[in-house]
């Protein structure tokens, strides 16, 4: 079972507690937005066989959102941070480089 600790209320919360809510650090498209760069917004999404960022709603706790980093193949978790983070913390790259060297997503690395 999938475990995450919220970053807010510091509880280990079980995936049972938890709402997913989909790829997490999307850029939003505005009006002025190329038809392409909105086609994107909405329908395309990472799909990875390994290091994946999510969003997650702890629904059963504080409710809040947050964001989270781990292997999809694993369920390994290699953090979590609140949901305001435009890109994820150094030591959660860190953590992730030294299980997955060589790893990247979208732009981070
Ligand atoms: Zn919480």
């Amino acid at each position: 079972m999938l475990t995450l600790k919220c970053p807010y209320c510091g509880v280990d919360a079980d995936e049972t507690d938890l709402h997913a809510g989909g790829e997490a650090h999307l850029t939003r498209e505005g009006p002025g937005a190329s038809d392409d760069a909105f086609e994107d917004y909405l329908f395309m999404r990472e799909n990875p066989k390994g290091v994946h960022f999510e969003r997650w709603r702890h629904a059963y706790g504080c409710g809040k959102w947050f964001l989270a980093a781990r292997c999809t193949t694993t369920l390994q978790v290699f953090g979590t941070y609140p949901a305001q983070t435009l890109e994820p913390p150094q030591d959660i790259k860190d953590a992730i480089s030294a299980q997955r060297p060589g790893w990247s997503w979208g732009n981070f690395k």
